[in-house]
């Protein structure tokens, strides 16, 4: 961090803040001018406030040249952080493949969709039991009936469930039922939530808020590693934009960007990105192409007559032609989907 003084302050004012910046154990060096200082701040910044130094009324300007974020970051954890669940390896070499419904509907339609996407090679099982829907008149998830029919999917298959969970009284039961939680673009700074569930050691796939910037979101990642969790995974869903023709606009370069700041595995959600089901697979090779650890790929039965997301969910026999050319995308840049063995 640099802090560059206004001109003529007094020598006197400079003293007492750098004092002040010692007691946050950094090291404060200062280089004088004709009429100006600067000061340059050497260490862990992370908890510095910078705003109330710029409310110094001697202070010109501060430049952060550290990100806030120190967990999350790459620069103190060069290595990806790869997460086990179950036998999946998320931000290794293998591609992560998550694929379901939007919702959980009923028994028959989870259990289905979960052995035709296991079938096509999907590592794992996504399907909302809790689902935050805009409209309080709209389909709101079977709740905790949902999640035993996720479960029962489970036993079906063997595929480890994804699931999106909405508040923090519903912690324990997660961790007991859920093998990856899910927190929803809605919720990405829902802080109070987000350190609940840094007080638990389940992986938690983090979402992208609508309107959040890449710093943002790793500062919601910081949030649940800083109370222990290091099991964060990241997931470019789509961000508002001007643009209308699509649901949200898919960021393409937050993954390069991602990668490049942070350690975490990043994964990408086609289907909230475009909300169209026929865009989901150019997109998802998109994001395989431009280095994404995984997909999360909404897949129904029957879109037509699916009771949430409908209209951007892909036909299992799409999903299956779609696993086919990621693969072969994917070996190209040497890597590979898990392949799990077909039931
Ligand atoms: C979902 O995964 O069904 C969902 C609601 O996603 P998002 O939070 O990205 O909108
Ligand atoms: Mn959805």
């Amino acid at each position: 961090m640099v802090i560059i003084m206004k001109p003529h302050t007094p020598k006197e004012e400079v003293v007492i803040l750098k004092q002040r910046l010692q007691e946050e154990n950094v090291e404060v060096n200062e280089w004088d001018g004709e009429n100006f200082c600067v000061l340059g701040l050497i260490g862990d910044t992370t908890k510095i406030d910078e705003s109330k130094i710029e409310a110094n009324e001697y202070v010109e300007r501060v430049h952060k040249v550290q990100q806030p974020y120190k967990l999350a970051n790459r620069l103190f954890h060069p290595d990806n952080t790869v997460i086990e669940v179950e036998d999946q390896i998320i931000g290794g070499r293998d591609l992560t493949v998550i694929a379901g419904p939007c919702s959980v509907e009923s028994e028959e339609q989870i259990v289905e969709i979960a052995k035709l996407v296991k079938k096509s090679g999907a590592g794992f099982l996504r399907g909302g039991a809790f689902k935050p829907r805009t409209s309080p008149y709209s389909f709101q998830g079977l709740k905790t009936h949902g999640l035993e029919l996720l479960k029962i999917a489970r036993q079906e298959t063997g595929l480890p469930i994804v699931t999106e969970i909405m508040t923090a009284d519903m912690i324990d039961r997660f961790v007991e039922d859920v093998d990856v939680i899910q927190v929803g673009a809605r919720n990405m700074q829902n802080f109070e939530l987000l350190k609940e569930l840094g007080k638990t050691r389940k992986p938690i796939l983090l979402k992208r808020g609508l309107s959040a910037t890449i710093e943002e979101l790793l500062m919601s990642a910081e949030y649940i590693m800083s109370e222990g969790n290091e099991n964060v995974i990241l997931c470019e869903r789509g961000i508002r934009t001007f643009e209308t023709y699509t649901r949200n606009t898919l960021d393409l370069s937050a993954i390069p960007a991602i990668k490049k700041l942070s350690h975490l595995p990043v994964i990408v959600d086609p289907s909230h990105a475009a909300g169209l089901w026929w865009m989901v697979e150019p997109l998802a090779k998109a994001a395989v192409a431009v280095g994404a650890d995984g997909l999360i790929i909404e897949v129904h039965n029957d879109p037509a007559n699916a009771r949430c997301d409908g209209q951007q969910s892909i036909k299992p026999e799409k999903f299956d032609r779609l696993m086919e050319d990621i693969n072969t995308l994917a070996q190209i840049g040497s890597r590979n989907i898990y392949e799990t063995i077909n039931i």
